[in-house]
Order: structure tokens, then C-alpha cells, then sequence
């Protein structure tokens, strides 16, 4: 299949700049986000490809390298492929995820003059269906401010230091009276010499431009527990961006997203999944191999069971994240009707299908036959 033009996939134009960029994707991103369409194949695999995109596009290297290769480009050492972690997408999703489940403070915070806590971070980790069954190690990367070890997180060029503001004399507000209409009003605003910080950097330091901080790649190994699901999230105290002033960082979310298994659907902490069986082994009994998440395990079947019978395997589902119990196994038999016969095969069983007493298509004369002579008459 041809992949799609990136700028199409995010529905832009060529020319867009990073704003409209991010709004397209982060529109796009929340309207496809697993969590927000359950079991829909189709929406995923959207999601994966407006990611992708964004992905490439919101690089300036791998844009540029994109604009003129195209998707070539792309795979001769320019983009990695979708991980099908969120990486680096850490922000966005802290803003999908805070409109999903709420918020968790950051966002609009209000300039304050004494100690801020940092924002929390929010990052997403896809794991598979075992490694969600068993629990698992992962690595963790993502970027958050960390202080600038050039000027020790002051923003002042070394040898040089912050100074109050002469404008509000370090309140970071500033008074300003209107003359309207109804007289004088006094309305307080941001101090327009330091931004509210109350504080200015005469020298700012060259490595932080002033900020006090530089973005850090940080790698983080998390226990997953077994029995996560997908929603599922481990708080990570004191890990995410820095406080102002002295105050603490926020925390790290870090949100699990679990893949789909092939043979078993996950319902809270049961499994489910259906097996194939022939209409000799449900109406002979049988010895059944019965698929589990540590190994197979045998099971007789009884002759004369039924097609659609459920068993339950108890202590073969997932150990629950909550009370540690493990849950039950329910497996379905379905007849699988053979699709080619070998002319012994289709001989037994006419002989049996006559034994029954049944009409066919063979032998005795079906009921699509009987109207076709009736026509042909
Ligand atoms: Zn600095
Ligand atoms: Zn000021």
C-alpha cells in the first residue's frame, strides 16, 4: 500500500508552521486515541499514521529531509518508525490525557511570585498482552527541564546575579489607574519590565538564555505491574518538570496502553477465546489442547457436547492489579466445518448423512434441486 503524503495525513498545507501543525495533530490524535476508540482497528491504524507524521513534521531535520526526499527520505537513517511508545509526544498527551481524565494541574498556572511546583508529565507505553498478563521492565525516555548547570538554575551569566525589579520593586504587579467615564479606576496588571517574575537578568547565562533551565533527555526503568490494563497508570512522585522558585517538581504519569492478543480478549481480569473443533471430536468426545497464558493444558471433551459450549478454567486469567486473585479462563468450542473433502471423506460421510436420515444435495435430492427440476420441467 502507498503511504500517504504526511502534510494530507494531518490535513495541512505544505507551508504550515508549527502552531497549526500541533492544533491539526492534536485534534486528529484525541478523535483517533485508542482509549477514546476501543477495539477499532481502523482508528488505530489512523492514529499510528497521524502520529507518524507528526512525528517527522514537527522535527525541523527530519521535515526538511522529508520536503525534499519524501517518504524515501525517511527510511535511509531519518525516521526510527513509530516505537509505538509516545516518546517525546509527552506534552501533547499530557494535554489529550488532561482533557480525558480531567487534569492534572499544569496547564493555565497563574504567575506566582513564591515557590511553584512543577508541572506533572504525562507519557504514554505500550506493552503487549503478556507483558500486561506477567508484568515487565520498560525503559522510559522523555525530555523535561532540568536546572542549568551553567549558571545553577539562576539564569545570570556566572559572576553576575539577578536583581529586583525597578519597575514593581519585585511584586511583579503594577498598578495602573484609568481615568473612564466614572473616574479613576485602578486596575493591577503584569509588571511589564520583568513578566511578574518580580526579578530581572540584566547578563542572562548564554547556555539557558535566562531560563534557568535546559530540556534533558531522562531515562526511566518502570516496574509494570502484572494485571495493567490499558488505562492503567504508575504516578512517578517527584519526577516531572522542574518547580519555580524552589518549589518541587511535579509528578510523571506514565500511562500503559496494552496491545491486542490474536487468541485472547481480555474482560476485566478474565480471558476469553475460542477454539476450533470438528463435529467428529464434539460428537465422539475428545482429548482437546486448550491454549492458557502459561502453556497449553489438556481437557477431555465429552461426547455429545454441543458446539458453542463454554468452559471455564479457573486461575487461568489474569492476577488481578487490585486483590492479587487470579481470574478465569472461559473457552469457547466452535464446530470448523472442513472446507474440501477427500472422496473417502465426502463417502463416510453421505453414509452418515444417510444414516441420518437427512436430505442433502447429494444422495437424496436437496431442496434446491427439487425447485431447479421444477423450473427445468
Ligand atoms: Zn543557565
Ligand atoms: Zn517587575
Amino acid at each position: 500500500m502507498q503511504k500517504r503524503d504526511y502534510y494530507e495525513v494531518l490535513g495541512v498545507e505544505k507551508g504550515v508552521d508549527e502552531q497549526e501543525l500541533k492544533k491539526a495533530y492534536r485534534k486528529l490524535a484525541k478523535k483517533y486515541h485508542p482509549d477514546l476508540n476501543p477495539n477499532d482497528d481502523e482508528a488505530e491504524k489512523n492514529f499510528k499514521e497521524v502520529s507518524e507524521a507528526y512525528e517527522v513534521l514537527s522535527d525541523k531535520e527530519k521535515r526538511a529531509q522529508y520536503d525534499r526526499f519524501g517518504h524515501e527520505g525517511m527510511n535511509q537513517g531519518g525516521y526510527s518508525g513509530y516505537s509505538g511508545g509516545f516518546g517525546d509526544f509527552g506534552d501533547i498527551f499530557g494535554d489529550i490525557f488532561g482533557d480525558m481524565f480531567g487534569g492534572f494541574g499544569g496547564g493555565s498556572r497563574q504567575k506566582k511570585r513564591g515557590p511553584v511546583r512543577g508541572d506533572d508529565i504525562q507519557v504514554g507505553v505500550r506493552i503487549t498482552f503478556r507483558e500486561a498478563a506477567f508484568g515487565v521492565k520498560k525503559e522510559i525516555t522523555i525530555k523535561r527541564d532540568e536546572s542549568c548547570e551553567t549558571c545553577d538554575g539562576t539564569g545570570a551569566k556566572p559572576g553576575t546575579s539577578k536583581k529586583t525589579c525597578p519597575t514593581c520593586h519585585g511584586t511583579g504587579e503594577v498598578q495602573q489607574v484609568q481615568r473612564t467615564p466614572f473616574g479613576q479606576m485602578m486596575r493591577v496588571g503584569v509588571c511589564p519590565t520583568c513578566k511578574g517574575a518580580g526579578e530581572i537578568i540584566d547578563d542572562p547565562c548564554g547556555k539557558c538564555h535566562g531560563s534557568g533551565k535546559v530540556k534533558k533527555s531522562k531515562t526511566f526503568s518502570v516496574n509494570i505491574p502484572a494485571g495493567v490494563d490499558t488505562g492503567s497508570y504508575i504516578p512517578m512522585r517527584g519526577e516531572g518538570e522542574l518547580g519555580e522558585k524552589g518549589g518541587p517538581r511535579g509528578d510523571l504519569y506514565v500511562y500503559i496502553e496494552v496491545e491486542k492478543d490474536s487468541l485472547f480478549e481480555r474482560d476485566g481480569d478474565d480471558l476469553r477465546c475460542e477454539i476450533p473443533v470438528s463435529f467428529t471430536q464434539l460428537a465422539l468426545g475428545a482429548d482437546i489442547e486448550i491454549p492458557t497464558l502459561d502453556g497449553k493444558i489438556k481437557y477431555k471433551i465429552e461426547p455429545g457436547t454441543q458446539t458453542g459450549t463454554v468452559f471455564r478454567f479457573k486461575g487461568k486469567g489474569i492476577k488481578s492489579l487490585r486483590t492479587g486473585r487470579e481470574g478465569n479462563l472461559y473457552v469457547k468450542v466452535k464446530v470448523e466445518i472442513p472446507r474440501k473433502l477427500s472422496d473417502r471423506e465426502r463417502e463416510l460421510l453421505e453414509e452418515l448423512s444417510a444414516e441420518f436420515g437427512e436430505e442433502t444435495s447429494h444422495g437424496k435430492k436437496g431442496l434446491f434441486d427439487k425447485i431447479k427440476d421444477k423450473f427445468s420441467e
